[in-house]
């Protein structure tokens, strides 16, 4: 059984604070302040360029990718990091629909977050041979599969209401009508059990940022099965995925294996940070932070409904259908987030009305949710909201 008094002291959480919003930015592990600290001293401050060999930088993307590869089912040699979610959204599917040039069809839901349809259309334009995005509600996609279909593409978690897809079903109709599967697992990872292999999956993707939390822009994964690796050909042709970087030959040939889904130089610093974000998972078994989510999103629920009968639970009532989230929807949900930021309590505001409160069992309790929900009360039965410092909209929601 995991213990989750342990995993909580082994991140920095600012005094007073309850943090709901690990599933856009997870909060500092202490291990990763001394990490970074010692690469920072030790490693760039001494081997300067010498770091790359003698403290095996190069091999970071690699390494850390089979760390990662372990907590989303995949198998040895099919994960590598780099580069943020989006831009391997776009080298994930771009290799996919490679593998189906007589197909033309992108199918992915409304649900799906903007970044990764924008670069799906970005995609099309510069492909500039008739492919089409094509989008249906999340429920209706398994049935929306048909044989113009060149690849499913889909957020495991959607975003905004943390409704959850069924990889394994979804892969598998897809597979029954010859197309392939890129999987968005960024409210995914870290929160829920992933079988890539066990579904069947193609291609995933997916941040460390979140539910990883290994610090603001941490760099992304991406998993190739090992069916298709030897057969794509990287679209983002950048000198680190080549098979001999450092031969500097005019003509590109892709690396072995999944190392040709790199791109160019690691950010090691970052990659430092994900390191020690990865060590906190020692001992921690997926299935019970998945069975403690749980736990604590019914909880947040039955707390918030019994206190605020003015917000509409947005996300699905069945635990089962839901990821690692809990959003509610509110009129004033803008202004009556920045009140409960306000009074420590740390969530967000996704547009046009929801509020979004991300449950990650490694730092959060049961004390958490309930005051949590208090607060929040509190605010919704004093119209705390309708002060005029909470109206201002901010870049950054
Ligand atoms: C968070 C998130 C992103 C963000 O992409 P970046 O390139 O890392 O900024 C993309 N897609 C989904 C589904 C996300 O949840």
């Amino acid at each position: 059984m995991t213990d989750f008094t342990r995993t909580k002291v082994l991140f920095h959480l600012p005094e007073g604070v309850i943090y709901l919003d690990g599933n856009s930015l997870g909060p500092l592990p202490l291990a990763a302040r001394e990490r970074v600290a010692r690469l920072l001293r030790e490693e760039w401050g001494e081997m300067l360029i010498r770091g790359w060999n003698d403290a095996g930088w190069m091999g970071e993307p690699c390494r850390l990718g089979e760390r990662i590869g372990r907590l989303v089912g995949a198998p040895a040699g099919t994960v590598v990091m780099g580069d943020t979610l989006s831009i391997k959204v776009y080298q994930a599917l771009a290799a996919a629909l490679e593998l189906r040039p007589e197909r033309r069809v992108i199918l992915s839901d409304h649900g799906n977050f903007p970044s990764d349809l924008y670069m799906a259309d970005g995609l099309v334009r510069s492909l500039g041979r008739g492919h089409e995005v094509r989008l249906v509600a999340p429920e209706e996609v398994a049935d929306a599969i048909d044989r113009s279909v060149a690849v499913v593409m889909l957020t495991e978690v959607d975003y905004r209401t943390g409704r959850l897809h069924d990889m394994g079903r979804v892969t598998e109709a897809a597979h029954d009508a010859g197309a392939l599967t890129v999987w968005d697992l960024a409210h995914s990872a870290g929160a829920l059990p992933i079988d890539l292999a066990a579904a069947g999956a193609d291609f995933a993707v997916g941040c460390t940022y979140k539910f990883l939390n290994a610090g603001p822009g941490a760099p992304a994964f991406i998993y190739v099965s090992p069916r298709h690796i030897d057969h794509v050909r990287p679209v983002l042709s950048g000198w680190l995925g080549h098979e001999a970087p450092f031969a500097f030959d005019r003509d590109y040939r892709s690396g072995p294996g999944i190392e040709r889904m790199r791109v160019g130089t690691p950010p090691i610093i970052a990659l430092a940070a994900l390191d020690a974000a990865l060590d906190v998972w020692d001992g921690v078994a997926i299935d019970d932070v998945r069975a403690r989510s749980v736990e604590l999103g019914e909880l947040f629920i039955a707390e918030v409904e019994k206190g605020c009968p003015d917000l509409a639970l947005a996300s699905p009532r069945a635990a089962g259908e839901r990821g690692s989230q809990v959003c509610f929807r509110f009129e004033h949900a803008w202004p009556a987030m920045q009140a409960l930021i306000d009074r420590g309590v740390i969530g967000d505001f996704r547009a046009p009305d929801v509020m979004r409160f991300g449950i990650a069992p490694l730092y959060l309790d049961a004390a958490d949710m309930v005051r949590a929900a208090e607060v929040l009360a509190g605010i919704v039965a004093g119209r705390q909201w309708e002060q005029p410092r909470y109206q201002e909209r901010r870049a950054v929601t």
